[in-house]
């Protein structure tokens, strides 16, 4: 049986931030597309763009930028996501500064989601499979935990937001952390796997069937301890008012 925690787990407002089109797709497009069709509403926040990801020398940054963006638009939307939001930072540079937690808080105050997704910053590398975590994963997971908590939160953080764009503080419940290795929600994707396949096809530039077929064999490693097919996990925590 699913735990009772994930089953019980009905998020309304769902906000994925990550630093390349193609990471949320990968870590819980299932998920996503599981809520949306329960009635949740699903956006995506991508922090850069995407400018450096290929090996193709005939292609420019530019021609990248205006490819990844467009398979992120179409990932999206299948899964039933209702909007994309781009912030465009330099792909591969990425920095945690003011300016950027700004920019992720300027979104949460926009769309006010229930619960946050994001990348776990305190993954450096993992050497069973030879993985170190791409800076830029861990600088985009840092920023949006900081923009959750506190500065989302306090109306007396970036003033101007109020002032000037009317964004009222808010409050996010949970933050769930995508950390393959250390996790305590496992969501049941089994109806959506096929979704989160049409999704990950869309990264047409990125992802190869092999990744795609190696990746829905870790989908199938995490839904056996909870005796279903297809999962995706995730490290929940429910943020302290
Ligand atoms: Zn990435």
């Amino acid at each position: 049986m699913p735990n009772e925690d994930a089953v019980n787990f009905n998020p309304k407002v769902v906000l994925g931030i990550a630093a390349h089109p193609d990471d949320l797709d990968f870590a819980a497009s299932g998920s996503f597309a599981k809520w949306a069709s329960a009635g949740a509403d699903v956006y995506y926040l991508i922090i850069t763009d995407g400018s450096k990801g290929t090996d193709d020398r005939s292609l420019t940054s530019k021609q990248l930028i205006k490819i990844r963006r467009d398979e992120q638009i179409a990932a999206a939307k299948t899964v039933g996501a209702k909007d994309v939001f781009f912030l465009n930072y330099p792909d591969g540079m990425l920095e945690v500064t003011m300016g950027l937690k700004r920019d992720i808080v300027r979104v949460i105050r926009t769309i006010k989601p229930d619960t946050v997704i994001t990348m776990d910053p305190t993954v450096l590398y993992e050497p069973s499979w030879g993985f170190i975590n791409h800076s830029d994963h861990r600088a985009a997971g840092q920023a949006a935990i900081d923009s959750v908590f506190p500065l989302a939160r306090d109306f007396l953080v970036f003033p101007e937001l109020l002032k000037d764009e009317g964004l009222e503080p808010h409050k996010v419940k949970n933050l769930l952390l995508i950390n393959f290795g250390n996790a305590n929600l496992t969501v049941d994707i089994s109806s959506t796997i096929d979704k989160k396949l049409a999704a990950l096809r869309q990264h047409e530039s990125q992802i190869s069937e092999e990744s795609i077929k190696m990746f829905i064999e870790r989908t199938k490693a995490f839904a056996k301890p909870e005796g279903v097919e297809y999962a995706e996990r995730f490290l929940k925590i429910e943020v302290m008012g």
